[in-house]
């Protein structure tokens, strides 16, 4: 080894010249020191295969008595050693005559040793001056063990330890292989139904155990050779294979839904959940990875649709939906943009004095090519894409502009969807579009259907309670198509409650809508709101909502929703213009 030289560094001063003292030449019970107490076990042979050196790390490493390790003792005999201590699993002279054409015919010679116990090391051979070989044997098993901690985590998911998306995409596509030979295999797509809701409301530890135990529920569900992965969130992916008919799938898809509808008990709280479930079937929608997935992807929006917890098979018009849709999305891109958004107003008329008390904005869609749209086909897709968020900004700014020019005492009626309210600018911007309109709060209402409460977040009410103090009215829209619409009513002190159409539509038939408009009215009146009939289309239906203790009625028998030039004609004639249902 070389001696160890520390060079003066050299200085453009003179005065400031260090002199450092002369490092002493290391000595041998220095140097066996240093060596001794490497994390590395080194070994030096001599070219005629005899040990001159060996430092104690190697034989910790392979518990090899000191006595047994000397100088002067051949390669062949160690490796002897270790194989009667059980740390030499290869021949020595294999490995010998290994070792002798590596060094020969490269820089240096390198392999792994793989203990019984776990252990793993790396042996580096080196070639010295005057024929020998410098040995390092340094042991790996911890990054050995951390890189299959890394691949692993690389493929799975982190909670349940399910394969992810990465490793459900190498499985699918090694058994398509197994598809071209003639079997068939599902790819079955899964969402859990209700998850965000019991997330919110339950918190995000409960909702974590949750998808844990379903997790496990699924794979019980499933059989050995089946792939069971977590996509993300509440999506879950399963490739089943060794198929014998598509059918087979179906089985499946009963056997998971049955396994997770069973209610969970996690901390007290029993949760019942449900599926839905989108099964597409290789070869027979398709032969490759990214189509199998996507076509069970469409499906399971195809169950969804069905109003989940059902199970569906991909159909090629599917796609065919999907596309229009997609179509719909981009056009809705650039309708805001292009201007291709208008209000029609239609009005609120007080059933004790006839009056017009206010309008509700009502969007409409003139698609260049497809002329008007219905805010139904559209809206639920501004939902899904967050386009509501700045369309339904444009409808507070657009209808606020629109009022302000009304009399006194009218107020516009605003509708917000359940994206809108969990946005947490919609404070400011209901309060920007107010002062920037130069519109009186009180002259706005808002309003909010039951599905926007069905996410009862602490988060919603406070929002209200806030718009509420601006001086906003809130209305209750579509009241009873919830499923628990009365409990609505005591979580936040609406203004107004709006009954659906649909329990007008029905006032003619049988006691029940009766009933239940009359009980509406009743509550209404003494929690001190508005009850507003929606879709009030007959006078037979206006006199039974009079006689029933409705306040407010809005629907064609009135008027239809009309252009804004329509309602500023109304005004400046003075006399309401009763509109042709018909038309
Ligand atoms: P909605 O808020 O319940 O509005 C009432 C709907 O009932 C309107 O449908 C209206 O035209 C219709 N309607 C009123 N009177 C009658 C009647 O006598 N008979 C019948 N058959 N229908 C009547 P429209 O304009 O198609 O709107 C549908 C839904 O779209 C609205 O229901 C509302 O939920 C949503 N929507 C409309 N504009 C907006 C908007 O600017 N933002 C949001 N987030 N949603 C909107
Ligand atoms: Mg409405
Ligand atoms: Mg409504």
């Amino acid at each position: 080894m070389d001696q160890a030289v520390v060079r003066p560094i050299p200085a453009a001063n003179t005065a400031d010249v260090v002199t450092f003292p002369q490092t002493p030449a290391i000595g041998e019970e220095l140097l066996k020191t240093v060596l001794d107490n490497m994390s590395l076990g080194v070994l030096l042979f001599d070219s005629e295969t005899r040990l001159i050196f060996c430092n104690k790390r190697y034989l910790e490493m392979y518990g090899l008595p000191a006595e047994m390790v000397r100088p002067g003792r051949y390669l062949r005999d160690l490796l002897l050693l270790r194989a009667q201590t059980g740390t030499m699993s290869e021949d020595p002279d294999d490995y010998t005559a290994r070792l002798r054409n590596g060094l020969a015919t490269a820089a240096s010679f390198t392999h792994t040793v793989q203990l019984d116990d776990g252990r793993a090391f790396t042996v580096v051979n080196k070639p010295v001056e005057g024929g020998g070989w410098l040995a390092t044997h340094e042991d790996i098993t911890e990054r050995k063990r951390s890189d299959t901690r890394i691949a692993h985590m690389a493929r799975h998911d982190a909670l349940t330890d399910l394969p992810n998306r990465v490793l459900l995409h190498e499985r699918l596509e090694h058994e398509l292989k197994r598809v071209k030979r003639g079997e068939c295999l599902a790819v079955l797509c899964l969402d859990l139904d209700h998850f965000k809701s019991i997330n919110d409301a339950l918190g995000h530890a409960i909702g974590d155990q949750l998808l844990k135990l379903a997790a496990e529920r699924l794979r019980g569900a499933t059989r050995e050779p089946d792939t069971v992965a977590r996509m993300g969130g509440d999506e879950f992916a399963i490739v089943m294979t060794q198929m014998q008919q598509p059918t087979d799938a179906a089985q499946l898809a009963k056997r998971i839904r049955e396994s997770l509808v069973r209610p969970f008990h996690i901390e007290g709280h029993t949760i019942i959940i449900d599926v839905s479930i989108g099964i597409s079937v290789a070869p027979f929608d398709a032969a490759e990875t990214d189509a199998l997935m996507r076509n069970a992807d469409m499906a399971l929006y195809g169950a969804k649709g069905d109003g989940r917890g059902v199970y569906r098979f991909f159909e090629p018009e599917m796609n065919t939906r999907m596309k229009a849709r997609r179509e719909l999305e981009m056009d809705l891109r650039k309708a805001l943009v292009g201007k291709e958004f208008e209000l029609h107003y239609q009005p609120l008329v007080n059933l004790e004095s006839n009056e017009v008390n206010a309008f509700e904005a009502l969007l409409r869609w003139n698609h260049p090519r497809r002329g008007l749209i219905s805010p139904a086909d559209f809206i639920p897709v501004a939902e899904e894409t967050g386009l509501i968020v700045p369309l339904g900004e444009w409808v507070l700014k657009a209808a606020c502009y629109e009022a302000v020019e009304w009399p006194d005492g009218i107020k516009v009626a605003v509708n917000l969807s359940p994206t809108q309210l969990n946005n947490r600018n919609l404070l400011s911007v209901v309060s920007g579009a107010l002062a920037e309109t130069g519109m009186p709060a009180h002259k706005l209402q808002l309003e909010i259907t039951e599905t926007v409460l069905l996410h009862n977040t602490f988060a919603t009410l406070q929002t209200l309670h806030e718009l509420r103090k601006l001086g906003v009215q809130i209305a209750l829209d579509d009241f009873g198509t919830g499923y628990s619409s009365l409990s609505y009513l005591r979580s936040f002190p609406f203004d107004k409650i709006k009954i659906d159409r649909s329990f007008i539509q029905d006032l003619g038939k049988g006691s029940e809508p009766l009933a239940i408009v009359h009980a509406v009215a009743n509550l209404a009146k003494s929690l001190n709101m508005t009850s507003t009939a929606e879709g009030v289309e007959t006078a037979q239906q206006k006199d039974m909502l009079q006689s029933l203790g409705c306040t407010e009625m809005q629907g064609y028998l009135f008027s239809k929703a009309r252009p804004a030039a329509d309602i500023r004609q109304f005004f400046k004639s003075g006399v309401p213009k009763a509109v042709d249902a018909a038309e």
